[in-house]
């Protein structure tokens, strides 16, 4: 595996603005904010998207939701709503290559997509 962005970001070699740390997950704010709060939560392990989910990963990836979902009501989105994102792949928009969960809130988000 070459370098990846998240997880050098894991290991503390490149920095980010933290807003939660556990065992599992790390959650930071995206450099490149297009709410007024984008957050990215990654599980500390690389996996490089959804396809690469395996059945094994499935109490992984019901804590991520949880995570994600703990953080938003951390960060006051509860009440007013949020979304969540995953990109997968080019089509999905995907641009890093480890998994991560956008959360996205602050402001009425416009549906279906671009
Ligand atoms: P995606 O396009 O779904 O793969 O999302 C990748 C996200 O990572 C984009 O929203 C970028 O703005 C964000 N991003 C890229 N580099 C960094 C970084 N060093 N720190 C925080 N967020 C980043
Ligand atoms: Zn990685």
């Amino acid at each position: 595996m070459g370098s990846c962005l998240f997880c050098d970001i894991a290991a503390g070699k490149i920095p980010c603005t933290q807003v939660h740390s556990d065992e599992k997950f790390l959650a930071f704010r995206d450099i490149d904010p297009k709410a007024p709060t984008h957050i990215l939560v990654i599980p500390r392990r690389h996996i490089a998207g959804l396809t690469e989910l395996e059945n094994s990963d499935s109490g992984l990836a019901g804590e991520l939701i949880l995570t994600a979902a703990a953080i938003a009501a951390e960060e006051g989105l509860a009440e007013a709503g949020y979304r969540f994102v995953i990109n997968s792949g080019s089509d999905g928009g995907q641009t890093v290559g480890h998994l991560h969960l956008h959360i996205l809130g602050g402001r009425r988000l416009e549906w279906p997509p671009g």
